[in-house]
């Protein structure tokens, strides 16, 4: 009879590598939403809120072709102009969603409810905090400000145009790992509420967590969800899980305030030798 030997991390959780929005501020993800309506408008083109959010997590740029690509838009598209939209009209509409986006963010910065204790509780374990954003360096800037402003600091944040290609590549994910002098892939969990954001980590090699009903997949205010009866909630919530769930997530639960108890379990996990 013959072996082999795996040789497993069995240590702490070494850090939390966090999405922005929909996952520590903006619940629903609705800033960059009303921006991608407002780009397509501007050139003729009706999109509805569905096909806004579709790619969220995707870098911006890459966010605003992948819309362009879709059936209906280019149909839509070629009403309007004629042919359909190439690298031009692209550009264009990146141009103008860099000066939108800006000027709105601060309207949809608020921290998402539960944030400041699940940060608490990860340095109270000497977890650092690392972050990741399909936002550009000056539209994190403002996040940053105003998540410092209501006491959410992260060690770290890296947007998609700091690396070669956005999610879902693991290229923002492992620039964190890096920066945060962390020793073993396996012992970070990336935490976002978009399939892309769950890939991201996935590709990475590390646990990841989604969260169903503070981002993009239900796509409602913090009011907004509040006000929704039950049954209609159960549905959401039921239907956003699933689909992070089949993307490969680790764990899918409502949002921030529940993420410690996941903690708890990839821990234990670790002590027994599981790797992501
Ligand atoms: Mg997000």
């Amino acid at each position: 009879m013959s072996y082999t030997y795996r040789r497993t991390y069995r240590g702490p959780i070494e850090a939390v590598i966090l999405d922005w929005a929909g996952t520590t501020l903006d619940f629903g993800c609705v800033a960059p939403a009303v921006v991608f309506v407002e780009v397509f408008q501007r050139q003729g083109v009706a999109i509805d809120m569905a096909e806004a959010r579709g790619p969220m997590g995707a870098g911006k740029r890459e966010h605003i072709a992948t819309i362009a690509a879709l059936d209906p838009v280019q149909a839509r598209w070629r009403a309007a102009h004629g042919r359909a939209p190439g690298e031009a009209d692209i550009d264009a509409m990146y141009a103008d969603f860099i000066p939108l986006q800006l000027q709105c963010l601060s309207q949809y910065s608020d921290l998402i409810p539960g944030t400041l204790e699940a940060a608490a509780e990860m340095r109270r374990r000497g977890i650092r905090l690392g972050s990741t954003s399909g936002y550009d360096r000056a539209m994190m800037a403002v996040n940053a400000a105003d998540a410092k402003r209501q006491g959410f600091e992260v060690d770290a944040i890296f947007c998609s145009t700091d690396v070669k290609r956005g999610r879902p590549f693991p290229f923002m994910a492992l620039q964190n790992v890096i920066a945060l002098g962390v020793g073993h892939v396996e012992a970070c969990v990336k935490v976002d509420d978009t399939v892309p954001g769950i890939e991201e980590g996935l590709n990475a090699g590390m646990w990841t967590v989604g969260f169903s009903i503070s981002g993009n997949e239900v796509g409602l205010s913090h009011a907004a969800w509040c006000a929704t009866a039950p049954a209609e909630q159960a549905r959401l919530r039921a239907r956003a899980a699933a689909k992070l769930l089949q993307s490969g997530a680790h764990y899918v639960v409502d949002s921030i305030a529940e993420l410690v108890p996941c903690l708890d379990d990839i821990q234990a996990r670790l002590a027994r030798g599981e790797k992501p």
